[in-house]
């Protein structure tokens, strides 16, 4: 094991909606790199089960810890289980999301609030005890995915633009709150990304309208995430990293 990797083997991580997309290629990425990973998801067990055997079969180490993070109890009590068994969490990634896409005259109330469930109170539910717990351990990484969306707005979205704004004035209002600590917060704002939410889209029509001519990898959202939670992004915090092909 390199130096870099023996070092991290000391750390927790915990990514939600790790399944599958981006937050399998994050939990991927942080296990290669020596972390125990804990791998959260909503339903879909086999799915998550073949990242984590992935992740064992490379030589890392994680778990499987279900829950929906729109269920405050429940994600409270699954941190307190991590905290039960490791004692602390050193990193937290907050990738589980969702779009229900649709112009705002036809959305309803329903189409609202489980968009802003999931993608900006499901941050809060899981992010509140992780941040109380890394306050008196001086360390933590929390990196919050928002998108391109949150950032300039797209029609049809509504509920996920505002989700995903919401997402960015958190991470820069929470990283003023405990940068003091060593604790970094930032927010990593993907544009289109190759997983399996862009499944319905035409793909080949807004591939022409990315500088890059292309879409991305989940792998390239997780570089940069693994970036955010390295020692050698210890003095960026509050900050919106694009990965998006030049689209803004
Ligand atoms: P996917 O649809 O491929 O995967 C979503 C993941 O989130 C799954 O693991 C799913 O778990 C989990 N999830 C959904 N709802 C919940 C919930 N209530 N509780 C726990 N887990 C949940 O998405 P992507 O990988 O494409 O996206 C990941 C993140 O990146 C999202 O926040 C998305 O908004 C954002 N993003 C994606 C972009 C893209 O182009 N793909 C662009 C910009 C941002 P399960 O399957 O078990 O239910």
């Amino acid at each position: 094991m390199s130096e870099k990797n023996l070092k991290n083997a000391f750390q927790i991580a915990l990514v939600t909606g790790a399944s599958r997309g981006i937050g399998e290629e994050t939990a991927i990425a942080l296990a290669r790199t020596g972390r125990f990973v804990y791998l959260n998801y909503r339903s879909q067990k086999d799915r998550a089960q073949t990242v984590l055997d992935q992740i064992i079969q490379s030589g890392g180490k994680g778990k499987l810890l279900p829950f929906d993070v729109t269920d405050k109890k429940a994600a409270e009590a699954a941190v307190q289980a991590i905290l039960a068994e490791k004692g602390k969490i050193d990193i937290l990634v907050n990738n589980a999301g969702i779009r229900d896409d649709m112009l705002m005259v036809r959305m309803k109330k329903e189409n609202w609030q489980t968009v802003l469930d999931t993608n900006l109170t499901g941050f809060f539910n899981v992010t509140r005890l992780v941040v109380k717990n890394m306050l008196p351990k001086r360390f933590g990484r929390i990196v919050n995915i928002s998108s391109t969306s949150g950032q300039t707005g797209q029609a049809g979205q509504v509920n996920y633009s505002a989700s995903k704004a919401g997402l960015i004035g958190a991470t820069r209002a929470l990283a003023r709150e405990v940068a003091k600590r060593n604790i970094t917060v930032n927010a990593v704002a993907p544009g289109f990304i190759e997983t399996e939410m862009m499944k319905d889209q035409p793909v080949e029509d807004i591939a022409r309208t990315i500088p890059a001519g292309r879409l991305g990898k989940p792998q390239e959202v997780a570089a940069a995430v693994l970036f955010l939670c390295s020692d050698q992004a210890g003095y960026v915090t509050g900050q919106v990293l694009g990965v998006n092909g030049g689209l803004i």
